[in-house]
């Protein structure tokens, strides 16, 4: 239960780019939460993208900034530097690249730090890995790339699943919408997107994704909730 509701809604962004205010005014308008994967040695950072064939701002929020940016909404770590964890065998490397992160983020944000999303595409996180994390670091959950289409909860919350890509999804994501919105839940049910907000600039998206965001406010069986609201519902209730 979600805030006494069986239904849950919360959207997962990473890389820490500039397009992420934009994205949370669009959150703010119709009352949705959100989780943030930063970076912090990448902060402040300037570059370019192509992606399709198009090239995209990659800027990344600064330090200073961090704290206002995303007021209202989760940060959470996505490991110092971006590397990719399955192929690093330095066990103090992978912890370094996660807890310092988390901590460095933590300062920033003027609160506990407690998500995590593995960085990088395909299978970007292992048993080994999550172990690691797991055992290690004060991380409390982890998201995944890997999407399940589904709204059921998951059992293991350090190689969490997401419900959608809203990039290459999303047709897909509108289609998990409606069929969420329509849902009579007897159990909890989480619907879980995540992407990049570059991304809404390589085919100018943003429009149709506030689109999405409009039709998901405001349901009176849904809660609005960041990723560590909704994915440690039960131990916040504790
Ligand atoms: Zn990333």
């Amino acid at each position: 239960m979600f805030c006494g509701k069986m239904k849950a809604l919360t959207f997962s962004y990473d890389d820490g780019v500039t397009q992420d205010a934009h994205l949370i005014e669009i959150f703010n308008k119709y009352g949705l939460k959100a989780t943030f994967n930063l970076n912090s040695g990448f902060l402040g950072g300037k570059g370019t993208l192509v992606r399709d064939g198009v090239t995209v701002h990659h800027n990344k929020v600064s330090k200073e900034d961090v704290r206002h940016v995303y007021v209202g909404h989760e940060i959470a770590a996505h490991t110092l530097t971006h590397p990719f964890l399955p192929n690093m065998t330095d066990e103090r490397e992978i912890i370094r690249q996660v807890e310092e992160d988390r901590l460095a983020l933590s300062e920033l944000a003027g609160y506990e730090v407690v998500g995590f999303a593995y960085p990088g595409g395909g299978i970007n996180h292992s048993k080994r890995v999550a172990d690691i994390i797991r055992q290690s670091t004060g991380v409390k959950y982890c998201r995944t790339t890997d999407s399940s289409h589904h709204f059921e909860p998951q059992t293991d919350l350090f190689e969490f699943q997401p419900t959608v890509y809203h990039h290459v999804e999303m047709d897909e994501m509108f289609r998990l919408g409606e069929r969420f919105l329509a849902m009579k839940a007897d159990r909890p049910q989480i619907f879980y997107i995540w992407g990049h907000a570059y991304e809404f600039d390589i085919r100018n998206e943003w429009g149709r994704f506030e689109d999405f965001c409009k039709m998901m406010a405001g349901a009176d069986d849904v809660f609005y909730g960041t990723n560590a609201q909704i994915l440690l519902a039960d131990k916040n209730e504790h």
